[in-house]
């Protein structure tokens, strides 16, 4: 037997139950529903102004390559928004060269300007080298930093006004896990402030699950790789990710719930310990929690 949408005067069948919300939702529904949630958390997170100048980082997969298109359909008819693509190809064999094919070719598709950076020539090492060379964490610790400096840095010499990333309700949770985890209050207290010396940052999909990013992706018609980064089973975040699933599956909403004592508990939490958001990095003069920032502190120890 076919199941029926759970809204109201609709009889369509449903493509998704929402274990977390118990409906069952249709294909329109379940789009409005996803883009009422990023709806929502734009206007929560950073209004998008007049004349904005829009960098999305865009890595060509799923999540980034929905959002993409997701921003295009919200302000299609706002002719003063410029958008923007960053991809930033990390330099990791067998992986980041096929998603940076969908990355073209949705830009192409929504009529974007695709501005590609490689780790190669920005840092003068890919993360293939970095691993080579053996240090005890995981390759995920060093390619995240630097990718973050590598857009922060782009965005601003490209004069974006906002950047839009792609992190979904999974990713923010393992986030703020780790960092429940590793007992770190001040990245906790980061993760929700607003930091004036960066350029604002929107995570529409924050409070979407992955698996509903993923299905909004197929309903669109994005074409997505299935391949997967081979470092990424060596982090933190993985043995994180496995947990969190696992507990969704026995207990549905576990995501939602853990998000949702996040933002009680951060209205406690500094957003910075005095006086240190103040520093710049000797190196290369970003705003930097220490003296030197963590992506010049791994360019140093690659040079030495
Ligand atoms: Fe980089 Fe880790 Fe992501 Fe691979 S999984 S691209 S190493 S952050
Ligand atoms: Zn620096």
């Amino acid at each position: 037997m076919t199941i029926k949408c759970s809204k109201r005067r609709c009889t369509n069948p449903a493509i998704i139950h929402q274990k977390y919300s118990g409906l069952h939702l249709c294909e329109a529904h379940f789009i409005e529903d996803v883009e009422r949630k990023a709806k929502r958390e734009i206007r929560k997170q950073w209004l998008i102004e007049h004349d904005d100048k829009i960098a999305v980082a865009l890595s060509g997969g799923k999540d980034s390559s929905a959002l993409l298109y997701m921003l295009k359909k919200f302000f299609q008819p706002r002719a003063d928004l410029e958008f923007i693509a960053i991809a930033v190809d990390e330099g990791i064999k067998g992986f980041r060269s096929v998603t940076l094919k969908n990355a073209e070719h949705i830009t192409k598709e929504l009529e974007v300007e695709l501005c590609t950076f490689y780790f190669e020539h920005e840092l003068g090492f890919t993360v293939d080298e970095i691993v080579s060379r053996g240090f005890e964490q995981a390759p995920c610790t060093f390619c995240g930093v630097l990718r973050r400096k590598v857009i922060e840095t782009k965005a601003k010499e490209l004069g974006a006004t906002k950047v839009v990333t792609a992190h979904n309700l999974d990713d923010e949770v393992q986030t703020i896990l780790i960092n429940y985890i590793r007992g770190d209050i001040e990245r906790l207290g980061r993760l929700r402030g607003r930091r004036p010396q960066f350029v604002p940052r929107i995570k529409p999909l924050r409070k979407v699950p992955e698996k509903e990013v993923a299905l909004y992706a197929l309903i669109a018609g994005i074409s997505i790789s299935t391949v997967q980064c081979p470092y990424a089973r060596l982090s933190f975040r993985f043995t994180v990710k496995r947990m969190l699933n696992e507990f969704e599956m026995r207990h549905p909403g576990t995501k939602y719930s853990l998000m949702r004592g996040y933002e009680r508990l951060s209205q406690f939490l500094p957003t910075a310990q005095p006086g240190r958001e103040l520093l710049r990095c000797e190196r290369c003069g970003a705003p930097s929690a220490s003296r030197i920032c963590k992506a010049c502190e791994i360019v140093e120890r690659m040079r030495s």
